[in-house]
């Protein structure tokens, strides 16, 4: 069985002191291809160094919404700039073939760790970006749908709502922008069928499996550290949601990430 874990923190300092443990867990569970995702620069190039070092770990690299303060130069009452070097230097790392996307990129307003003019600004230039390089975008929303959906409309962006967790609006929208969906540790847990439902009306060729690991550990493994072989839980209850073997899930979200994410050859 070949699995995907197409959303991934493999930076995170909670596996400083196993990361190779961590990605060889989840190469013997049959996760042949990860995508990990920046929050920020020194996060997206930590991303790009990993990809490099492990066989089947490609990069996304961008700026959070959460993290979108490290991104301007500038907030006044003249308005919000962009620190350019900064999108420079993200531009210069997708030269790289193993970064596949720019992410993760978004909206969070539940937190607001960065104000919300800032992180739409720094959305925006990220679009402009993607468009530019011809990259798909990984898109982070939480509790802002109507302005991220506003905002990527203006844009001609491809790529992958991740983590979905939203409701039926959402989803067809994204599903009428053509977007892949990530479907995430959540759905293990109980009192979500709300979103069973909604899976069941993914197309299989726009559906995703990711674990968002360190965070969202699935319900078997639930307030522990996640880590991407935990996958599996994620893939399995899918399954289950849309009567299939769990194989038949493993292949077709490995094959949905390939043509989403560029990726001929993972190993
Ligand atoms: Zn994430």
């Amino acid at each position: 069985m070949q699995l995907c874990d197409s959303h991934c923190h493999l930076e995170t300092n909670r596996y400083v002191n196993d990361r190779a443990e961590v990605i060889a867990r989840a190469r013997h569970a049959g996760v042949r291809m990860l995508i990990t995702c920046g929050s920020d620069l020194a996060t997206s190039k930590q991303q790009l160094e990993l990809a490099s070092q492990y066989p089947g770990v490609y990069a996304a690299v961008g700026i959070h919404g959460h993290e979108a303060n490290s991104a301007i130069s500038a907030s006044n009452d003249e308005g919000i700039a962009c620190d350019e070097e900064v999108f420079a230097s993200l531009a210069e790392l997708t030269k790289h073939k193993s970064v596949v996307a720019l992410g993760e990129l978004g909206l969070d307003y539940h937190y607001e760790f960065s104000p919300r003019q800032v992180q739409q600004v720094v959305l925006k230039r990220q679009l402009e970006l993607a468009g530019l390089l011809n990259l798909p975008v990984i898109l982070h929303n939480r509790e802002s749908d109507s302005d991220l959906m506003e905002m990527v409309d203006a844009f001609p962006v491809r790529g992958v709502l991740h983590c979905f967790l939203g409701g039926p609006e959402l989803l067809d929208w994204a599903l009428n922008r053509g977007f892949y969906i990530g479907i995430a540790g959540p759905i293990t847990y109980p009192r979500m069928e709300n979103l069973h439902k909604l899976v069941k009306r993914i197309p299989l060729d726009k559906l995703l499996v990711e674990t968002d690991s360190p965070y969202l550990a699935p319900q078997q493994v639930r307030g522990r550290r996640n880590e991407p072989a935990n996958v599996a839980y994620v893939a399995n209850q899918v399954a289950q949601i849309l009567g299939m073997d769990i194989e038949q899930v493993a292949e077709l979200t490995c094959t949905n990430a390939r043509v989403c994410f560029g990726v001929k050859d993972a190993a």
